[in-house]
């Protein structure tokens, strides 16, 4: 959001520095027409023209060389003194065209509507008071008597109504852009909410089932496509229901998220942890061989071997037996089932050995590459 307010300050600028390079465009029109009609062109014309001429230049040379060249592009923030020599400027290019000052003093309005927009509103009454003030100047040295008349009166009257006007309508789109900018965040959170409740277990904080798939087949593409070897771990508590039955359903509970616990705490970011089924744990190891993934299951093992669950009134001691395989894939049409089916068999063995151990093969290359 914040990105789209960047880019709107950004376009906002754009438009008013291409407003001015358009006024000078349209000065040099005017000017020419002046000879055209042969109407006295004022002799400082030409001088006004380049003096103008480089100011924009110079705003623009500015412009592009914060947002485009610099490492970090910033947002060029308005200043009063750039609005009060936009101000001079215009001023002074109704005094040089005398004759059609009259219809051209309505440049004014575009002026003050300008510099609200590109102030975001909060200086709308600073733009109405210095276009009266210049427009009073120029009525001044025009003739001085018709200062007193309503015409004038109505004229600055307008600039304030115009200003006000304007400075409400933006105030209007920020209550409405600020608005926009809550619910677009909380949609986000809301979104990360949802995406979290549907891929984690609510037990344990690791993937659940569905996601742990969602991660095994981009695992499985990728080191297919790059020719990496990855491992695959299956563990399983040992004894969970002689647990569930001696110390009761929620001290088992709190085994599970202990037992999480330690996993997720032994794993490296990069690896994949989900609660496979109900005291079953799959892990991936992306870019593993399977002799470091055995390394790792084996300190998972250890930690919780190590680690008894205390709860208010009982020690639990808890162990767990896995199967661990891995290695490259050749086959892109790898059966990923027949990986689990046969890792699962090794968590098998496993728990038949004495359960406490992992039971690990290298030779998966062979058994995937049908
Ligand atoms: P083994 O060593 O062979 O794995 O034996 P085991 O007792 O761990 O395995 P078994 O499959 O016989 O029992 C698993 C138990 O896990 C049965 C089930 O009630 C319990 N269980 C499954 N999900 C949960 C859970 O979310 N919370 C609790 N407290 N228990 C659960
Ligand atoms: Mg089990
Ligand atoms: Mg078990």
């Amino acid at each position: 959001m914040h990105q789209i307010n960047n880019f709107r300050d950004k376009m906002i600028y754009e438009l008013y520095l291409g407003v001015q390079v358009l006024s000078i465009i349209a000065m040099l029109i005017f000017f020419k027409s002046f000879t055209t009609f042969s109407v006295n062109p004022s002799p400082y014309t030409n001088v006004f023209l380049w003096i103008y001429g480089l100011y924009v230049l110079g705003k623009f040379i500015h412009f592009i060389y914060k947002n485009y060249f610099l490492e970090l592009p910033q947002i060029l923030h308005p200043s009063l003194w750039i609005m009060f020599t936009d101000g001079i400027f215009l001023t002074f290019f109704l005094y040089i065209t005398k004759d059609s000052y009259y219809v051209l003093s309505h440049l004014f309005y575009l002026y003050i509507t300008i510099q609200t927009i590109i102030f975001h509103a909060r200086h709308s009454m600073i733009s109405s008071t210095s276009a009266a003030i210049f427009y009073i100047f120029l009525v001044v040295m025009e003739n001085p008597k018709s200062l007193i008349s309503a015409p004038v009166a109505i004229h600055i009257g307008l600039f304030y109504l115009l200003g006000y006007i304007i400075s409400s309508v933006m105030n209007e789109l920020h209550r409405l852009e600020a608005y926009s900018t809550h619910m677009y965040e909380e949609l986000k959170r809301k979104n990360e909410q949802l995406s979290e409740i549907a891929n984690k277990d609510y037990l344990t904080s690791m993937y659940n089932h569905k996601s742990f798939y969602c991660h095994f087949n981009e695992i499985i593409q990728h080191a297919t496509i790059s020719n990496v070897p990855f491992s695959l771990a299956l563990f399983d508590i040992d004894d969970f229901k002689k647990i569930n039955d001696t110390y009761g359903h929620l001290s088992g509970d709190m085994v599970l998220k202990e037992v999480s616990f330690l996993i997720l705490e032994t794993i490296r970011k990069t690896d994949i942890a989900a609660r496979y089924g109900g005291e079953e744990f799959a892990l991936i190891f992306p870019n593993t061989s399977p002799e470091e993934a055995e390394k790792i299951c084996e300190r998972i093992r250890e930690a919780i071997e190590s680690h008894p669950v205390i709860t208010d009134e009982h020690t639990i001691h808890v162990t767990i037996s896995g199967g661990m395989a891995g290695g490259i894939l050749c086959n892109q049409h790898c059966k990923q089932h027949k990986l689990l089916e046969f890792v699962d068999q090794l968590l098998y063995e496993a728990k038949s050995h004495g359960k406490n151990q992992i039971r690990a093969s290298y030779q998966t290359l062979i058994f995937i590459n049908e």
